[in-house]
Order: C-alpha cells, then structure tokens, then sequence
C-alpha cells in the first residue's frame, strides 16, 4: 500500500479507494491484514473513523471540522507520558501500558470560516 506510505499520517480508506480505484471491499481486506501483520496502524480519530499509516509512534492534532491530521513531534511530551505510564502501571499492577492520545482543535482555515 503505497498509498500509506507515500501519505505518512492518517489516510482513511475512502481516500485510497478514490485513488486506487480498487474494488471497496478489497482495500478494506487489504487494511485489515496489513493491521493484523503490524504494517500498517490503525488510528483512531474520535469521529468513529479509522484511519491508517505506517507505524511509529506518534501524536496527532485533529481539525475537529475538517478531520485534517498533523503529526506533532512531542519529545518532551513522550517522556513525561512515560513517567505517567509507569504511575497507572504501579496503580493497576498492569505491565506493559501504553498510551494513545490525539488532540483536537480548529485548523487555521476552519478558523477562518468561523470567524
Ligand atoms: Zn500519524
Ligand atoms: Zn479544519
Ligand atoms: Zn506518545
């Protein structure tokens, strides 16, 4: 799926349907599988979409208009979360917590047309 590649974050399967002209329920087999074998990730945008793109971890800020998807690149973030994870790890005797956190807001064009 070049596609995911070519596009880095988040590519819903409308999008590579409309590109890739293939058959709908090929692409969603395809997607499937690719998740299943970790070549893709699934991510999950709030709207009750999934969306998919090359694994990494990562955050997202999600137009909450438009549904546009920017990757943030949050270093200092990530560790702090890490420091979070191991305190609900120790709370619920769980191991191995992850976490998976998008934002949501207004992109500058939404903001436009709302102003
Ligand atoms: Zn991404
Ligand atoms: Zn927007
Ligand atoms: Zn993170």
């Amino acid at each position: 799926m070049e596609i995911i590649a070519q596009n880095g974050c988040g590519v819903d399967a409308a999008e590579i349907i409309k590109k890739t002209r293939a058959d709908r329920a090929t692409v969603y087999r395809q997607l499937e599988k690719l998740a299943r074998t970790g070549e893709v990730q699934e991510v999950m945008t709030g709207d009750g979409k999934k969306r998919y793109e090359r694994p990494g971890h990562h955050h997202h800020v999600i137009c909450r208009s438009c549904g546009r998807m920017e990757k943030i690149d949050a270093q200092k973030a990530e560790f702090a979360l890490g420091m979070v994870e191991k305190r609900v790890a120790g709370m619920v005797k769980f191991t191995q917590v992850e976490h998976n956190l998008e934002f949501f807001g207004l992109c500058p064009p939404c903001k436009a047309h709302h102003d």
